[in-house]
């Protein structure tokens, strides 16, 4: 009966408008709000461990929220060691993924708790979180009765600290989905997420030879998971320069078969001509460039408006701009929460003093003393060849463009190399057509904000400097698990 059940929609979350669910997510997480947390390796064997650190909530330097024990060099010999495809038949492998994404929920304010205070996540964030995550686990789940071919082997699977549950899952959801043993790296700044993630995943039913945790350093723990032949592939989210020094171990070190599939960077635009409708394009660059601080590698950079409805619909942005709350992200009234931490603040301080001396900020919030906080900053650019590198932070540059130049400013974006997202406000249908078959990227979105990629209806993922592709949260994700690795003549 179930090969004809109907699949499993989207994940319902919660509503943030609706008193109900604030009061549930309130009275859930309350018990978290001071709680301690720990990650530390868990192997399929016992652990030793190495040093131990404390994480401390990037909104808040008096909150320590955990402490993290990084996986030893014995630790990785022994994970290496043990690793083991997942015996199981794929029916009971997408069960097993369907129990977690139900232990997830059944975890809700504990998650909203660790995200918020060990990523900085406001409430908003933090939902969209569970539920990407939850939705990836029964979408691979689905995905994995599909599938036919065997599992590769053992998949690294190394995550972002921006998404750090919702990513981390996908990653690990992937390739468990396809029958492959799993050695999970979280994000340096992340681990206690994905230590609670790893342990529901465990209590689900997901073998621990299957699946082995060790936090640590990406020079240390990921060189050493990247550069093993035991290695069948790797799964990467994060810089566009740490996906080519992976490529690089990856090529000395393991089967020239196996794959990387990489995530990276972003140096996305938008365009929004003189037919758009202003208080909708405003509302959505809002989002597009400071939601979530402006730490996705999907946010807007660059937004070009059109020259001749310039200056009233900047001015309708900045007055819109001033609405916005920031500050603890705990508080279900913050829009824009702190960056990650105290070194990304630092450099973004320089970037937009630089800024700030040539005459070129246009707007800036005020944002709060302690905390690594940054207000959210508008800059004047000629265009986005002024970018020279991916800005992750809530800073919008801001072009102006002629009407007959617009295949020019495509044109512009294209040469970045990078090809994440874009977005166009029009109402011009020709306009749509033209820009969408011109302009070269994974996710272009027309009158919408440009972040939050939905599992199933909008799989994820760019090409040239941003990533390898399959799309996250498409049908081509799970097969690129499996198969079996090419064997060379006398290996
Ligand atoms: N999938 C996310 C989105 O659509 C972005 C992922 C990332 O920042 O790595 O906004």
């Amino acid at each position: 009966p179930q090969l004809f059940a109907p699949e499993r929609g989207n994940a319902r979350g919660w509503d943030l408008t609706c008193a109900r669910d604030l009061e549930e997510i309130e009275a859930a997480r309350a018990p978290f709000r001071t709680a301690q947390f720990s990650a530390a390796p868990i192997l399929a064997g016992e652990a030793t461990g190495g040093e131990t650190a404390p994480i401390i909530n990037p909104a808040d330097p008096g909150d320590t929220v955990g402490h993290v024990t990084q996986a030893s060099a014995q630790d990785i010999a022994a994970a290496l060691d043990a690793a083991r495809p997942w015996q199981a038949s794929a029916g009971e492998r997408a069960r097993v993924l369907e129990r977690v994404a139900d232990l997830y929920e059944r975890d809700f304010g504990k998650i909203f708790a660790i995200v918020a205070r060990e990523a900085g996540k406001t409430q908003l964030d933090a939902v969209g979180e569970l539920r990407e995550a939850v939705d990836f686990l029964h979408y691979y789940a689905v995905q994995a009765r599909k599938l036919a071919a065997p599992p590769r082997g053992v998949f690294t699977c190394i995550s972002p600290w921006n998404f750090p549950l919702a990513i981390f899952t996908g990653q690990i959801a992937g390739a468990l989905a396809a029958g492959n043993a799993v050695l999970a790296k979280p994000a340096e700044a992340t681990p206690l997420i994905a230590h609670l993630a790893v342990e529901l995943m465990h209590e689900a039913g997901v073998p621990r030879t299957a699946l082995q945790f060790l936090p640590g350093e990406g020079g240390v723990v990921g060189r050493a998971l990247t550069s093993d032949p035991r290695v069948s592939g790797v799964a990467f989210t994060g810089s566009t320069g740490t996906a080519q020094a992976i490529r690089r171990a990856m090529a000395e070190h393991l089967d020239p078969a196996a794959p990387l599939i990489a995530e990276t960077g972003g140096l996305n635009a938008m365009v929004v001509d003189s037919t758009a409708l202003p208080e909708q394009a405003v509302r959505d660059i809002l989002a597009s460039s400071f939601q979530s601080a402006g730490q996705r590698c999907s946010a807007l950079r660059c937004l070009y408006v059109q020259e001749d409805v310039a200056e009233s619909f900047t001015e309708m942005l900045f007055g819109a701009m001033e609405e916005l709350t920031l500050g603890d992200p705990w508080d279900l009234s913050t829009d824009v929460g702190p960056l990650i931490d105290a070194r990304a603040q630092a450099d973004f301080r320089a970037y937009i003093d630089a800024a700030r001396a040539e005459g070129r900020v246009l707007k800036e919030l005020r944002a709060p003393k302690s905390g690594h906080f940054l207000a959210p900053t508008v800059i004047r650019v000629p265009g986005i060849k002024a970018l020279e590198r991916e800005i992750f932070g809530p800073v919008l540059h801001l072009a102006t463009f002629k009407a007959a130049d617009l295949q020019k400013v495509i044109d512009d974006v294209n040469a970045t190399g990078y090809g994440l997202t874009f977005g166009l406000h029009t109402r011009i249908d020709n306009r749509v057509q033209e820009v969408v078959e011109r302009v070269r990227v994974g996710n272009t979105y027309v009158n919408r904000n440009q972040i939050g990629a939905v599992v199933g209806s909008q799989p994820f993922g760019g090409e040239g400097l941003s990533g390898t592709g399959p799309k996250a949260g498409g049908p081509n994700y799970v097969p690129r698990f499996a198969g079996s690795p090419l064997r060379m003549e006398g290996a």
